[in-house]
């Protein structure tokens, strides 16, 4: 359906936990989180039931997120659920990629579309100092499974930050050339702890990767379906993608929603408003009356969000990016 400024809403980010296995400085940076207790994360029934209200106001693609996905065990459970949901045409995941290679196999049986990874360096001690764990190698096996399953639609998403891989972003961009992987910079945006880092935005990598490959072009075909914008380095096989909210802002042309981990359905990213889904799934509401809050959450998208700090108190994890 479309939202009162004409946006048509097709794809919902659906966070399954809030729980993570890394610490990103940028996203969840305390040794010690308060996470939720396991009663008020939406069990996967309830996530069932939110998804088949979703095709009847035309939400088609649903992205599994989090805090860390892979962290609740039988996910490849949902996936299987939600992909027998008449009406949903695709069920993709985002992952910090630390425990694919392992449970790669489930992910395709389960018939996952898509599968995003998350990377943003390649050194073992950057990474360690970013996300607080040395688990680089178990990153790297996971995107080397990923590369040679089945599975359609695979991604890498990279947040360029001066501080931690300003000079490496040619060589993560390479990931992109021998392989079917394609590679996104995402701009940091002023969510959570987003706003204590430099983020470099899109002209800036475009400059550094032309720099180091020559020119690149516009890439034909479809490649995704969100706000990125792909383009193709001279001998690459695969495009690099920018998304860039904060140096282009694409607000006018925004397709989505979000669930937290705890039920709660967000309009925008920026913004804390949004319907309390889990109480109304808790306190016996009909589907009339989960359709009609869907319809109304939609309907109330902001026009666009702020210049500035997110006007929202939770942080990246807990909504799930
Ligand atoms: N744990 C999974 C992962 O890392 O892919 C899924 C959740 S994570 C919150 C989703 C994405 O959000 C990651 O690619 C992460 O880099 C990105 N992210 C977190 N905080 C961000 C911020 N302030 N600005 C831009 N991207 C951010
Ligand atoms: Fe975890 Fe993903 Fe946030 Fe890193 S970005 S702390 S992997 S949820």
């Amino acid at each position: 359906m479309k939202d009162k400024y004409e946006r048509n809403i097709d794809y919902i980010r659906i966070s399954v936990t809030d729980r993570c296995n890394l610490r990103c400085r940028y996203c969840m940076p305390d040794e010690q989180v308060p996470v939720l207790p396991d009663g008020e994360l939406l069990s996967f029934e309830e996530i069932e039931r939110v998804c088949r209200i979703l095709p009847k106001v035309g939400i088609r693609r649903i992205k599994l997120t989090g805090g860390e996905p892979l962290m609740r065990k039988d996910i490849a459970e949902l996936i299987t659920r939600l992909k027998k949901v008449e009406g949903i045409e695709q069920v993709t995941l985002t992952t910090n990629g630390t425990l694919l290679a392992d449970r790669i196999k489930e992910l395709e049986a389960a018939g996952i579309d898509g599968i995003n990874v998350s990377l943003d360096t390649l050194d073992p001690e950057r990474f360690g100092h970013l996300t607080q764990r040395r688990r680089l190698e178990d990153v790297l096996r996971g995107i080397k499974a990923l590369q040679t399953s089945d599975i359609p639609r695979i991604k890498l998403n990279c947040v360029p930050m001066e501080e931690i891989n300003g000079d490496e972003l040619a060589r993560l961009a390479a990931l992109a050339k021998d392989s079917r992987l394609a590679v996104r910079f995402i701009e940091m945006m002023p969510v959570g702890n987003g706003q204590q880092w430099t983020m470099i935005p899109e002209q800036t990598v475009k400059d550094r990767l032309t720099a180091a490959f020559g020119p690149m072009t516009p890439a034909k075909g479809s490649f995704g379906s969100g706000p990125a914008a792909y383009y193709m380095l001279p001998g690459f096989r695969s495009p690099v993608g920018f998304i860039s909210a904060m140096s282009h802002m694409f607000c006018s042309s925004c397709n989505r929603i979000r669930l937290t981990p705890d039920g709660f359905l967000k309009s925008c990213l920026f913004f804390g408003g949004g319907t309390d889904l889990k109480h109304l799934l808790r306190s016996g509401a009909d589907e009339e009356l989960l359709d009609a809050a869907v319809r109304e959450t939609i309907w109330e998208k902001p026009r666009q969000h702020p210049d500035g700090q997110a006007e929202e108190n939770r942080k990246m994890y807990q909504i799930g990016g």
